[in-house]
């Protein structure tokens, strides 16, 4: 069987692509299966450039196929932020509760018309000999003023889904995969790969 390497340490996000990456029919590893990993710090200012640093070191490290997700939430009223630093709004060590109290915090003055937002995911596949591919997709909805919800993870109970008309942690795995940036940028490198029948090959 084939096997990718999937450049990720948030056991949540990692559950999304597995379940997303089941067409490829690879075996997934994870840095778990690499002791002495030490993946690289994300100081890039784009999410492609994030995405395109964890793969390239994911594929170094194992000398197979790797893939990474890069991705957050861009609130319209604060400019696009959190953005790049969606993991770590609130600070270093943040949780997802510290991060979606100070996401309410930063739009306690802005009116529902304003409250629109994106999540936006970029997947970075990097083949040995092949170089680089990236993909993005994005989800677009509003964020609401008290969490709903219990799935999923990170601002999911606030993002209230245009294509759902629900949280993302109202809706089920497969639900929100079906509309999710990461769901979308994971379908791109897969019609990509199958067109390419290049990883494993
Ligand atoms: P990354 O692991 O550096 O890509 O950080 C992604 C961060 O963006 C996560 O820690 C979440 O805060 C946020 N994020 C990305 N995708 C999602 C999602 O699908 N739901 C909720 N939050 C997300």
């Amino acid at each position: 069987m084939r096997k990718v390497v999937l450049a990720s340490h948030n056991p949540k996000k990692a559950r999304e692509l597995r379940r997303l990456l089941k067409p490829l029919r690879a075996e997934l590893l994870t840095f778990g299966d690499f002791p002495g990993a030490t993946p690289p710090e994300e100081t890039g200012r784009t999410f492609a450039e994030n995405a395109v640093v964890k793969a390239l070191y994911a594929m170094e490290l194992s000398g197979m196929a790797a893939l990474a997700d890069d991705s957050g939430l861009m609130a319209d009223a604060l400019d696009g932020a959190p953005g790049v630093y969606s993991a770590r709004f609130a600070g270093p060590d943040a949780d997802d509760a510290a991060n979606n109290r100070l996401l309410l915090e930063r739009l306690a003055a802005v009116p529902e018309a304003r409250r629109g937002a994106k999540f936006v995911s970029v997947v970075a596949a990097a083949v040995p000999g092949q170089g680089v591919e990236t993909f993005t997709g994005e989800a677009r909805g509003r964020i609401l003023r008290a969490p709903r919800g219990e799935n999923g993870f990170g601002y999911d109970p606030l993002f209230l889904s245009d294509d759902l008309g629900v949280t993302f942690a109202e809706a089920g795995d497969a639900e929100k995969n079906r509309v999710s940036h990461r769901g979308r940028a994971m379908r791109a490198f897969l019609e990509w790969a199958e067109l390419r029948l290049i990883i494993g090959h």
